[in-house]
């Protein structure tokens, strides 16, 4: 890789919905890489609470003051995705040693499958990594409050919602 090249990294997940902990990772990433692409990887066999549009909608409004951000979907493999954009890395959160266990096989799949893409691995901050999304859709579905999880955009427009 030319070392004057951008460095481009895709931040692939549900995002269903992005959390508090999702916007940390990607605001401390944006220290390291020129441009960010936090894009949805839409999985047919899954079943999502919020509609694509939805939480593509929540994307855009919570990293609109992020210039180095750019917002995506994709279908199929992330490593096709990053060649699509151009991206050498991707970026992923570490929680805990079961995040460890599962990404570690996952990037070392995908340096294979995609021409050395790199993962680069942030370990989340103490303050957030008990924060994750299908904990915040239980207590969605149970009617609980997410203030403390989501961003306030999304926690306000649940809020508005009826139930
Ligand atoms: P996926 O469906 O791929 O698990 P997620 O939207 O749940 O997608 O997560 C995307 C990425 O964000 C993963 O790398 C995950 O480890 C990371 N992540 C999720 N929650 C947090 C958090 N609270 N702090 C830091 N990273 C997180």
């Amino acid at each position: 890789m030319n070392t004057n090249q951008q460095k481009i990294a895709v931040f692939p997940g549900s995002f269903d919905p992005i959390t508090k902990g999702h916007v940390d990772l990607v605001n401390r990433a944006s220290q390291v890489f020129d441009k960010i692409y936090v894009a949805i990887g839409i999985n047919s066999q899954k079943k999502y609470l919020f509609s694509l549009e939805e939480r593509l909608n929540w994307l855009q409004d919570v990293f609109a003051n992020n210039e180095k951000v750019a917002i995506g979907h994709f279908e199929g493999l992330t490593v096709n995705y990053c060649k699509e954009v151009n991206a050498h890395f991707l970026l992923r959160g570490l929680r805990n040693a079961s995040d460890f266990d599962y990404e570690k096989t996952i990037s070392q799949l995908n340096s294979i499958i995609g021409d050395n893409v790199e993962t680069v691995f942030l370990i989340s901050k103490p303050a957030y990594s008990h924060i994750s999304s299908t904990i915040v859709r239980e207590i969605i579905k149970g009617n609980g409050d997410v203030s403390a999880f989501v961003p306030s955009t999304i926690s306000e427009e649940l809020n508005t919602k009826p139930s």
